[in-house]
């Protein structure tokens, strides 16, 4: 361990990071990382992340052949995702208070 992280440790092995520190990582005040030792140094993950960005695919129809393209090894009909399901999704999602971006 790093003797700049090792300094940080309180009795109970936690680290106290700032705002600034926990932002840049996408973590808020509470929040709990794992600390991991790697051949290439230290790393910080997210124990138990917190959800801040949905992908919604709101139809699966596309007019082109992508050879990567999941669509090309499923049998799964055409869809699009309906407004009563897009409502539920959005609802959740201001309940959970986490999300911070959508991406369609
Ligand atoms: S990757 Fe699939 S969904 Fe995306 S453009 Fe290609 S065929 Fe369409």
């Amino acid at each position: 361990m790093s003797r700049y992280l090792s300094e940080k440790l309180d009795g109970a092995g936690r680290i106290t990071l700032s705002e600034e520190q926990l932002g840049r990582m996408g973590l808020g005040p509470g929040d709990e990382i794992l600390l991991r030792e790697t051949a290439n140094g230290l790393v910080l993950l997210p124990l138990d992340p917190p959800l801040r960005k949905v992908y919604v695919e709101p139809t699966t129809r596309c007019n082109l052949q992508c050879p990567m393209c999941m669509r090309q090894s499923w049998d799964e009909p055409l869809a699009d995702l309906s407004w009563e399901a897009y409502e539920r999704l959005i609802a959740g999602l201001q309940e959970m208070g986490t999300c911070r971006r959508m991406s369609f």
